[in-house]
């Protein structure tokens, strides 16, 4: 079948570009996926419980139920959703041709709102079922605020300029924060390494690695193991934090758009043009900054009016 907009995602980028679609009588057509990158359909809001700082819901919202009403709202204006994954695309001429799970098809424009996968560790006890989201999150920024991480100390695993910024701003929060880093200096930029140096909230577990998350019902300590003496110690903690990048969702582009060397999406400044005309990037895949759901919508929004102001230049 042919369309005039396809959309490939489920999160904020992808709804919000689709609500803006369908009330542009574009007749999107939104392939969410089938556990695609490892998530769900809904996206990474489907992996979290409160999320505390979308408008709209002053007193929280859980992320499945949030990700509920997206896609309500994109139906609500005539949305097609197939729960299917968009597994090939070429995108070498007009109409782009592609090919889910069970269907294929051509459109006349493309967004792309595939997302991203926080890396997590395989570490016993950190894993879904277990105390994944009960003390253990990808996202300090996200989950740092909530009650039970007040005062209590936290762990950051990684080594990079992420891991010390989302241990900074833990800091805010957290009566310590360690990050736990497997080798004796950081890979961050000279002066994150000196801010978390200098910050007395902040103490460094050089040579070190996570090996269990220990807890009843939530986190209440990691062991960690010295690399160096080989020796293992429980640290008593509230909080794990992962800050080991993340997997842009792009493998199934084939290499045919932009990218930078980490695989996200490039778009022109102020834009979500990605280089081939038509095709538009949205939310984190394009994304490594921010990564928050209501920038992903923000994007969303743009990538939608962009495909329709495209589409009305080149009928
Ligand atoms: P994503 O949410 O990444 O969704 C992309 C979707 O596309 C996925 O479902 C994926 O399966 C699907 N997909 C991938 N490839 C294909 C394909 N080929 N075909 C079809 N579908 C495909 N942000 C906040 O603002 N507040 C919070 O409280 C918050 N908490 C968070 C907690 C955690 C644990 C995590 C990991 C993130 C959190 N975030 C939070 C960040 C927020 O979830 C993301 O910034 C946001 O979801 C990104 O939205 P997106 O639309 O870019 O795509």
């Amino acid at each position: 079948m042919s369309h005039r907009v396809l959309i490939i995602g489920s999160g904020p980028a992808a709804h919000t570009a689709a609500i803006y679609a369908a009330r542009a009588e574009l007749s999107p057509v939104l392939f969410e996926g089938f556990m695609a990158g490892g998530i769900a359909a809904g996206g990474q809001l489907t992996t979290t419980t409160d999320v505390e700082n979308f408008p709209g819901f002053p007193e929280g919202i859980m992320g499945p139920d949030l990700t509920d009403r997206f896609r309500a709202q994109s139906q609500r204006f005539g949305t097609t959703i197939h729960t299917e994954t968009v597994n090939e695309i070429d995108l070498s001429s007009r109409p782009f041709r592609f090919k889910a799970d069970a269907q294929e098809g051509s459109a006349d424009s493309v967004i792309i709102a595939t997302g991203a996968t926080a890396k997590r560790l395989d570490i016993p006890g950190a894993n879904d079922g277990e105390l994944w989201q009960k003390g253990i999150s990808a996202c300090a920024v996200c989950d740092g605020a909530l009650p039970a991480f007040r005062d209590q100390p936290l762990v950051v695993i990684g080594g990079g300029d992420s891991a010390v910024e989302e241990a900074s701003f833990l800091t805010k929060y957290g009566s310590t924060v360690y990050i736990v880093h497997r080798r004796d200096e950081l890979r961050a930029s000279k002066i994150m390494q000196q801010r978390a140096i200098d910050n007395p909230k902040i103490e460094m577990l050089w040579s070190h690695v996570v090996t269990q998350a220990k807890g009843a019902d939530f986190l209440e300590a990691v062991r960690v193991r010295d690399l160096k003496t080989d020796e293992e110690r429980d640290i008593p903690v509230a909080g794990l934090f992962f800050a080991i990048g993340h997997t842009p969702n792009t493998a199934f582009l084939g290499g045919q758009i932009d990218t930078d060397e980490q695989g996200y999406i490039v778009t022109k400044p102020d834009s979500t043009q990605t280089n081939i005309p038509g095709v538009f990037a949205a939310g984190d895949v394009q994304d490594k900054k921010w990564r928050q759901a209501i920038t992903a919508a923000g994007s969303g929004c743009m990538a939608a009016l962009e495909a329709e102001h495209f589409l009305a230049d080149n009928p």
